[in-house]
């Protein structure tokens, strides 16, 4: 599979709130470093090459976007965080690592343990909600991973999760979920708290003109996939797709999740020209950890020697000289009307054949090479999915309403999370509508709102 980890692979940094259900079955293998604890499935490929290329992608992240007098600093315990009786806190000063990476067989594993987020390859997810996990985080990490509404607040942790281990896919969503953290944990290190004068604001950052400030999270998470030689993605897609965007009136004030991956690289590329990835996430830090004023604009001319504005001038011509062939339309097309997450979240619905069939227009897509009567195929193949309402399939379905009124919130807002809250009491009485009703919204919120491209 090509690709597959540009989409939603997501800037994805939220308390998980995951309840204990019927999830996909397989064991854990654990293996514990000095910086991580690694979870892969029992069973699953070579482990040592696991394990080895885990290694790897660490190092190889960290070298990207942490500077020298930073590395050794990078992840660090708290100690004075953790309070508890002292034989808890001995054991678990001995097992901590701040971060646990979860690679689960595949994203459907991955969706049922966190499921606010189901339909993403990876995520980044904060733990702090989570205690009184100890001996099940050293012991049965599966049980832990599904944990949640613990009172009180021993420690503070975090969870990279991807997935996929059938194939290298993982590889990629590894080293954008890990920016993601490695970035997190730059900023920690290098913002100083704000002092007790100052108030702590969310909306401490004006970057002005105005930008999407998630174009720098996914961007900088994105290119690193690329800069490191985990993509398997066409690099000309990226800037044609951002160009595309643009040209057709796109607002960089907010952009749509799931074009933010492409326009966001483009941004990162140009900026890797002026100054090197480790000055880029010093840079960039202050969008990680908003706790203090920063004016960006003077930030951005300190770091860099130019003017926010004459870069994103110089940006924007650079992509507007870009020509555009029929291979970018259908791949913007493709991305815009949210086929891949609407795949995952349709899935249970399509035939084998279905899916393969979708997999290889996803692969043509992905390589350039799709054409408009794909798109129509694949609107066909979407917009008539029915199926019987079997127990089966509302099983399937059911864990993925949650990542469904997620999404439709973040994208369109409280109607069309209400139309998801909806779902709840037509599984109940009306099965048949239920599915319906599952397959109308997947395909209405999942298409972006702006604006379509004209294809031949
Ligand atoms: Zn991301």
């Amino acid at each position: 599979m090509r690709s597959v980890k540009l989409f939603l692979v997501g800037a994805i940094i939220a308390a998980t709130v995951v309840s204990v259900c019927a999830a996909p079955e397989f064991s854990w293998k654990a293996v514990t470093t000095d910086h991580y604890r690694l979870l892969f499935p029992a069973g699953a490929g070579n482990p040592d090459e696991i394990v080895r290329s885990v290694a790897k992608i660490w190092d190889q992240t960290i070298d990207l976007w942490v500077p020298e007098g930073l590395k050794g600093a990078i992840p660090v315990l708290d100690k004075t965080s953790v309070e508890g009786p002292p034989e808890v806190v001995e054991e678990y000063l001995a097992n901590y690592r701040p971060l646990l990476i979860a690679i689960y067989p595949d994203w459907e594993a991955l969706g049922w343990d966190f499921r606010p987020q189901f339909g993403v390859f990876g995520l980044l997810a904060n733990t702090s909600s989570m205690s009184n996990c100890i001996s099940r985080m050293v012991h049965r990490p599966k049980e832990f991973l599904n944990e949640s509404d613990h009172p009180g607040k021993i420690w503070m942790d975090w969870v990279v999760g991807v997935s996929g281990t059938g194939d290298d896919d993982w590889k990629g969503a590894l080293v954008h979920e890990l920016t993601h953290y490695v970035q997190l944990e730059m900023a920690l290190k290098t913002i100083e708290p704000p002092s007790e004068a100052e108030e702590p604001s969310p909306e401490n950052i004006k970057i002005s003109p105005g930008l999407d400030t998630t174009l720098w999270v996914d961007g900088t998470a994105t290119w690193a996939e690329h800069a490191l030689g985990y993509s398997d993605a066409q690099e000309d897609l990226c800037p044609a797709a951002a160009a595309i965007y643009l040209k057709n009136g796109g607002s960089l004030e907010k952009v749509p999740m799931l074009l933010r991956y492409d326009v966001g690289y483009t941004l990162v590329e140009a900026l890797a020209k002026l100054i090197p990835p480790t000055q880029i996430s010093v840079l960039l830090a202050p969008i990680y950890l908003p706790i203090r004023e920063v004016d960006f604009n003077e930030r951005f001319s300190r770091f860099t020697g130019e003017m926010w504005r004459d870069f994103l001038r110089k940006w924007e011509e650079e992509l507007s000289s870009i020509e555009i062939t029929q291979g970018d339309r259908v791949y913007y097309e493709f991305i815009r009307r949210g086929y891949p997450v609407r795949f995952r979240f349709l899935s249970p619905l399509l035939t084998a054949a279905q899916r393969d069939e979708f997999l290889g227009i996803w692969d043509r897509v992905t390589a350039g090479h799709g054409t408009p009567a794909d798109l129509d195929c694949l609107e066909g193949l979407f917009s008539s999915l029915t199926a019987e309402p079997t127990d089966e399939l509302l099983e399937a379905l059911y864990p993925r309403e949650e990542g469904l009124s997620h999404w439709t919130y973040a994208e369109y807002g409280a109607q069309a999370q209400a139309d998801v809250a909806r779902l709840s009491i037509l599984r109940i009485g009306q099965k048949a509508e239920y599915i319906r009703e599952f397959v109308r919204i997947v395909n209405t919120y999942f298409v972006s709102k702006s604006a379509p491209v004209v294809l031949p």
